[in-house]
């Protein structure tokens, strides 16, 4: 038999608490544990509490989970920590796998990852090389900040695995069901996220359209696909797939893409929603 293709978005940790779609009961959704900032290395010579308002005021308008984590983490340089007001962000710009700019205090601010800032020719001094380096060793994702084309700062980002990613990962082999990983962050990171939680294929650095292409590509090779995400970037791979499953902690529109819903966002839920498609509906085999 042909094994199902699992594929896991990042951000997805790692026992009940399955939905199949067509209910209110999506209200109740258990919230993720959030990815937080766990690291900055200044390179300029800045006043951290500066340095952090014009990178959250940027940010602020992101609906990112990073970019969420960032703002969260700037609050604590405040004395308005409660109901912080961040400087005005002008000319806002998401870049859609890369990151985001505005101006603040009449500044350009650029947030993002290395290849956002190698594209708009922001050189990379050696120091944040490295510290890019270690970050992602340790399955941190690197954000680099830039200040009036001025590599000015490095933000190491955790998002640790949910208790049970790597026996939740075991069991679908077990199952015969293949997981891949598949991942807007870089490379480094991506491997070093795949190495813990038991995973030998990855595929980093993947736009929304990339992933819904990879999920085409599996099944013209046989495979039935089932689809694991939290994001509106993933929401095209969710559509594509033969079973969407969206995380209940993650955004409407990933919801409203997926087939079931997680809801209380773990992975082994993924296990007991197979488990369940296979009774129910013979559609993965
Ligand atoms: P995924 O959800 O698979 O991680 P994304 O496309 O959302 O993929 O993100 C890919 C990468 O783009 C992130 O790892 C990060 O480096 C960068 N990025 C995306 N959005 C932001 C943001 N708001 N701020 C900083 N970096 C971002
Ligand atoms: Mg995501």
């Amino acid at each position: 038999a042909t094994p199902t293709a699992v594929m896991v978005g990042t951000g997805v940790g790692a026992s009940q608490g399955v939905l199949i779609k067509g209910g209110q009961a999506l209200e109740s959704a258990h919230k993720l544990e959030n990815p937080v900032v766990v690291n900055t290395k200044l390179l300029k010579n800045m006043v951290l509490r500066d340095f952090y308002e014009l990178v959250a005021a940027t940010e602020a308008n992101s609906e990112h989970p990073l970019a969420k984590a960032i703002v969260e983490y700037s609050k604590k340089f405040r004395e308005d920590e409660e109901n912080p007001i961040w400087p005005e962000a002008q000319d806002f710009v998401s870049i859609t796998g890369h990151g985001v700019k505005a101006i603040v205090r009449n500044k350009e601010i650029i947030v993002g990852n290395k290849s956002l800032m190698l594209d708009i020719k922001i050189s990379i001094p050696l120091d944040a090389e490295e510290m890019l380096t270690e970050t992602e060793a340790m399955a941190q994702t690197g954000i680099l900040v830039s200040i009036d084309g001025e590599l000015t700062g490095v933000l190491a980002i955790s998002d640790p695995l949910k208790p049970g990613a790597y026996e939740a990962i075991s069991i679908l082999k077990s199952m015969d069901v293949k997981s891949i990983m598949v991942t807007g962050d870089n490379w480094g990171t991506a491997r070093s996220i795949a190495n813990e939680v038991g995973i030998e294929t990855v595929i980093a650095e993947a736009k929304p359209d990339e992933k819904a292409e990879k999920v085409k590509e599996l099944q013209a090779s046989g495979y039935t696909v089932a689809m694991v995400g939290d994001g509106i970037n993933d929401s095209p791979a969710l559509v594509a797939a033969d079973v969407g499953m969206a995380i209940g902690a993650g955004t409407d529109i990933a919801i409203e893409a997926a087939d079931i819903v997680l809801m209380k966002s773990n992975l082994e839920d993924v296990i007991t929603a197979i488990d369940l498609s296979r009774k129910t509906f013979s559609r993965i085999r």
